[in-house]
């Protein structure tokens, strides 16, 4: 077997390179991972178009993956070679601080925000060391994957931390059967959000500025009703044309974009007495402005949401293991990893919901 491996690499802001690198090694209670499928991501096209805050080049990336075991280490079953597998726990946490005996592992005051530490890792490619999953192999610890059940499609299962993430916001919200739930965004992130508002018996409205994004969200039976607009002036035009709660607007509404523009518009969206969650990720430091009557006199209640707690990567992973969550429609097009930038340009380009990099 060659001892070298094809690896996708960031060298700088659009600049992504496949080069061989040094195939990983295992040691005991290890394996050896042939990485069968990662996906593209908001934050693998943000990492690509203009790089990590911290971080230097060069460094892999890519974290929505599924692969096959190929070779055990000392200690692990023979039987797992040929498995089809998934790392379940996307961010580690301590288990031991404040945050984690409170349930709170996704804030953990050790590992928060694990990701990004993950993210700013230095690589080593010359010695094999290279971040992410747009790379032929892994090396992995057993007790950190989940092995797939026969049923599960890897196209589905590499999606499952992707939707946990949406759980983990979706349940910080109160949303009751025939309320009405907006987003805005209606990028794969978005449409989850109202897929998991659908299962609660809510009306779903996306909002974006990108109409195959709307369209989109419609074909797959995400959104009751689409709305073009460039700006919270055109979307309330357009929610009060709906008659929305008799125009008053949605009960609930979700920023899934990541811009300090869509957070002011879904403060500005949502009904008197509504909830908001921000859910896009903005980079710290950002500033937004709300008028305050908002929140004091329209008692309206704003939440953030960042991460994932264990609980919600299983209560994900259920609801694609029964069928109920199909992440495999996000799945615009494939490429090979030596075409790795193609894909990259297009979903940057919002040309397509995501991509999937076959290494
Ligand atoms: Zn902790």
């Amino acid at each position: 077997m060659s001892r070298t491996m094809k690896a996708a690499l960031l060298y700088g802001p659009r600049d992504v390179r496949v080069i061989d690198v040094p195939k990983p090694t295992i040691g005991p209670w290890e394996v050896l991972v042939k990485v069968k499928i990662c996906m593209t991501s908001g934050t693998t096209v943000k990492q690509y178009a203009r790089g990590y805050p911290g971080r230097g080049y060069p460094h892999g990336f890519g974290y929505e993956w599924a692969g096959e075991i190929v070779e055990v280490g000392e200690g692990v079953d023979e039987s797992l070679i040929g498995k089809k597998c998934i790392s379940l726990a996307p961010e580690y946490a301590c288990n031991n601080c404040f945050f984690c005996i409170r349930g709170q592992s996704n804030l953990c005051a050790q590992t928060g925000h694990a990701l990004d530490k993950v993210r700013c890792e230095v690589d080593e490619p010359e010695k094999g060391k290279v971040s992410g999953y747009f790379k032929e192999y892994t090396k992995e610890k057993i007790s950190e994957l989940y092995i797939l059940p026969e049923h599960l499609h890897i196209d589905d299962a590499c999606q499952i931390p992707y939707v946990a993430y949406a759980i983990h916001g979706h349940r910080i919200l109160r949303i009751n059967p025939g309320d009405y739930v907006a987003c805005v965004g209606a990028g794969a992130m978005g449409v989850i959000q109202l897929i998991l508002a659908h299962l609660k018996g809510a009306k779903t409205i996306a909002i974006d500025v990108n109409e195959d994004r709307l369209d989109f969200a419609k074909k797959v039976g995400a959104a009751d009703f689409v709305i073009k607009a460039k700006n919270a002036h055109e979307a309330k035009m357009a929610l009060k044309d709906l008659n929305i709660n008799d125009g008053w607007g949605p009960d609930i509404v979700i920023e899934a974009v990541g811009l300090p523009q869509t957070y002011e518009e879904a403060v500005e969206l949502v009904r008197r007495g509504g909830q908001v969650l921000l859910y896009g990720g903005i980079p710290e430091g950002t500033k937004v402005t709300f008028d305050t009557y908002r929140l004091h006199y329209d008692e309206i209640a704003i939440f953030g949401s960042s991460g994932v707690t264990m609980e919600d990567v299983i209560r994900a992973r259920n609801l694609v293991e029964w069928g109920i969550i199909k992440p495999n429609i996000f799945i615009t097009d494939r490429f090979p990893l030596i075409k790795i930038k193609e894909a990259l340009e297009l979903h940057l380009q919002g040309k397509g919901i995501k991509f999937a990099i076959i290494p």
